[in-house]
Parts: structure tokens; sequence; C-alpha cells
């Protein structure tokens, strides 16, 4: 079956380009670069983000919008975008959100395209969902195309392999990825349900393929369902029927797509140590996208709610390291200044591309609707929206 397309208002299309050492420099937002990036340049004039009007022209444009906007900010969003935020939260909290509120003529999401996909598909239709940067996307979601994952399920077909495998696509996915999903009778899951979703999954067969982070899918099956490291394979959608033999693929329960995320995929069981030694009766809480070694030597594991729900609730005087997303762990520690919260490596990174949005890109966005010009719409074709739609109900519908 042709996959089914997903569309954001800009392309790039293949341009001849000089030799690498001759390429341009691009200051962030302008201009593109078609040897690296779709979507760079924005249609329009970007502000200077040395404007100091920016955050009065960002006040006036919202205000203008008035109840016709609804500004969703993601909670690894920078500062200066989170405060014209009408609400903050994870990927689908912030999906649902949007849903919720289908008087928003215009629903600007500030996170990352596959969030953005997911408000498109749970909106209704007269409802257009903007990215203020269209190369806001996510690395760990280009880790599973959908030209790979078909390939895949070929060869679990070739194998007589595809009617006991589950897929189960982790809400950082495509929406083409979701959509392979449910039309193979799978689901979707967050970082809060992976057990959930699992459990279903075994349920209704005998081996899952888990899209596309390979350590929520191992450390959700070995932490949580007590399923052992050698049940485990990893599908390398680079190598030949994914560098696995029959025997390796029979023997597996959970097949692991080779995907991370490139923030939590960073941390280190050095880094758990370290900061052991330099913070006494500090406690280890990172993320489950985190390598399995150091959720292993982890005090706690949460998704970003629950991480912070977690410092929120902790007593004051305690001390924590927190293995997530920089941006919002520097706000814990601000809203929290009578707690030690630090980032659990001592070396900084932010997303890079959660990053691409900043109050540049949101001030023209916002000016652009307040004037009439509906600019870097995020749009699911209907057909790849409804396939989708049935993974994420049969999420929404989990026991
Ligand atoms: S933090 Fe990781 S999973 Fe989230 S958008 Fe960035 S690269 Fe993707």
């Amino acid at each position: 079956m042709e996959p089914a397309t997903t569309s954001g208002s800009a392309t790039t299309g293949t341009a001849t380009l000089p030799p690498r050492d001759q390429l341009p420099l691009h200051v962030l937002g302008t201009g593109a670069d078609p040897a690296a990036e779709r979507g760079v340049s924005c249609p329009g004039e970007l502000p200077p983000a040395a404007d100091p009007s920016l955050v009065r022209r960002a006040e006036r444009a919202r205000a203008t919008l008035g109840d016709r906007a609804f500004v969703l900010g993601h909670h690894y969003q920078r500062d200066e975008v989170i405060r014209f935020a009408d609400v903050t939260g994870d990927s689908f909290k912030l999906a649902r959100e949007a849903a919720a509120r289908p008087g928003a003529e215009y629903v600007i999401f500030c996170g990352v395209h596959f969030m953005a996909e997911s408000a498109d598909i749970l909106t209704s239709p007269s409802q257009r969902v903007v990215l203020p940067d269209l190369a806001a996307g996510c690395s760990m979601a280009d880790m599973a195309t959908y030209s790979q994952v078909e390939e895949c399920w070929e060869v679990l077909e070739d194998l007589d392999l595809d009617s006991c495998v589950v897929p189960v696509t982790y809400m950082n996915s495509s929406a083409d990825i979701k959509a392979f999903t449910g039309r193979h009778g799978g689901t979707v899951c967050t970082s809060s349900n992976a057990k959930r979703a699992l459990t279903w999954a075994l349920d209704a067969g005998s081996k899952v393929l888990f899209l596309p982070d390979q350590h929520l899918g191992r450390n959700t099956a070995v932490l949580e369902l007590g399923l052992g490291l050698d049940d485990c394979v990893v599908w390398n959608p680079h190598l030949p029927s994914g560098g696995l033999d029959r025997a390796a693929l029979d023997r597996a329960t959970m097949i692991l797509w080779r995907g991370h995320c490139s923030v939590h995929g960073r941390f280190t069981a050095r880094n758990v140590a370290e900061v052991r030694e330099r913070i006494p009766g500090v406690q280890v809480l990172v993320h489950p996208e985190c390598v399995h070694e150091v959720v292993l030597g982890a005090d706690q594991i949460g998704s970003t709610e629950k991480i912070i729900a977690t410092i929120e609730q902790a007593p004051a005087g305690s001390a924590w390291a927190v293995a997530t997303e920089l941006n919002l762990v520097r706000r814990l520690a601000a809203r929290n200044p009578d707690k030690t919260v630090v980032f659990l490596d001592e070396t900084v990174c932010f997303c890079s591309t959660m990053n691409r949005i900043d109050l540049p890109h949101l001030v023209w966005a916002m000016e652009s609707l307040a004037a009439g010009h509906v600019v870097n719409q995020i749009t699911v074709d209907p057909v790849t929206a409804g396939q989708a739609r049935a993974a994420l109900d049969q999420m929404l519908a989990l026991p």
C-alpha cells in the first residue's frame, strides 16, 4: 500500500548544491538550506531575535487573536515561549487539550512536528494547527520512516510472523507510522501508559513490534512486565532483515525498533555515579527514554508529567538529579527553590528541535494569523488521519 502523506505548508525541493565548503551559513529561521533541513525558511518577515519589542508584539498579536487561537506549549519549550502558552503539557495531553477547544480556530502548537500532526488528527476539520517553525522535527520520530517500517513488516509477513506480532508505536512517531499501527491492529502508547499498552498487545498476540524508541520498549518490558533482556531483539532498519535471523525473531517477544531520543539517550551510568558523589543523598529521577543502564541506576523512573509531579510534591530540602530535557529541569529548579534540582549531566543539552520554536517564530506566526494569513499549517490527509486515529482510539480504550 502506498504511504499516505502528511504535509506542512512548506516543502523543500531538490536543488543543485555548491560544494560543502561553500555552503552559506544560515541564521536559524532565515533562508533555506536544502542540504540539511526541511522547511527552514518562513514565508514572510521573521522578526530579528534582538528586536526589543518582541514581547510587546507577541502580547498584542495574542490579544488580537483572543479566543480564536489556543496556544499549546510542550514542557520542553523555552521560557520565552512557555509564557504565552494557554496550557502546558506532554504531547498527548496537549493534543487532547486542543481537541477539547473546538471553538479555537487556530491551534498554535509550540512543540515538534509529530505533536502538531496528532493535534490535527484529534481536532475538528475546521480547526487549523500551526507549527511556528516547520524545522521543529524530532530526531527519534525520524528514525522510523514509513518505507523502513513497511519493509520490516514485509519480512515478518514472509516469515509468517505478522499474524502474531502486534505493532505498538510511541506517541513520538509520525502520523504515517501511527496509521501503519492502526492498520495492523496495534496501538499508540505514551511514556505513562506503555506498560498497559504492552500488556494489552501481548494479550492480543505473542510478540510486539515496538516503534520507534528501543529504550522505552526495553525498559517497560524488562522493568515493568518482568521480561528478560534476552526476550528483546533490536531491529536495525539499515541492515537486511533488520540484522536478525529467523531464530532470533522466533525467540523474541519484543522486537524493538533501533531508535532513540537524542536528548535522553545521552545520559550515562557514569553521570549517575558522578552525581551521587557530588551531591550526597541526591535522588536520581530519569525518563524511561534513557538507556537501560541509566534507568537501572536511578531511584525513580517517570514520564515528563510524573517527573514534574514528583519534584513538586517532594519535601523541602530534598535533592534531585533529573534526566530529561534541560528547559524543563531549569524551570523545575526555578519553581522549587526550597529543593536542590540539577540536570543529571554536567554538560548542558537542550532538545535542538524543540528549541527551534523561539519568540521570533511565535511572534511571526501569531502576527500572520492576526493579519488573516495562515502560515505553517500542519495537515494530515484524511486516510492517514483515520488510520492513525484508530490506533489513538485503541490507546484511549486500553484497560
Ligand atoms: S526530546 Fe527527544 S523525543 Fe522529544 S522532541 Fe526532542 S528528540 Fe524528539
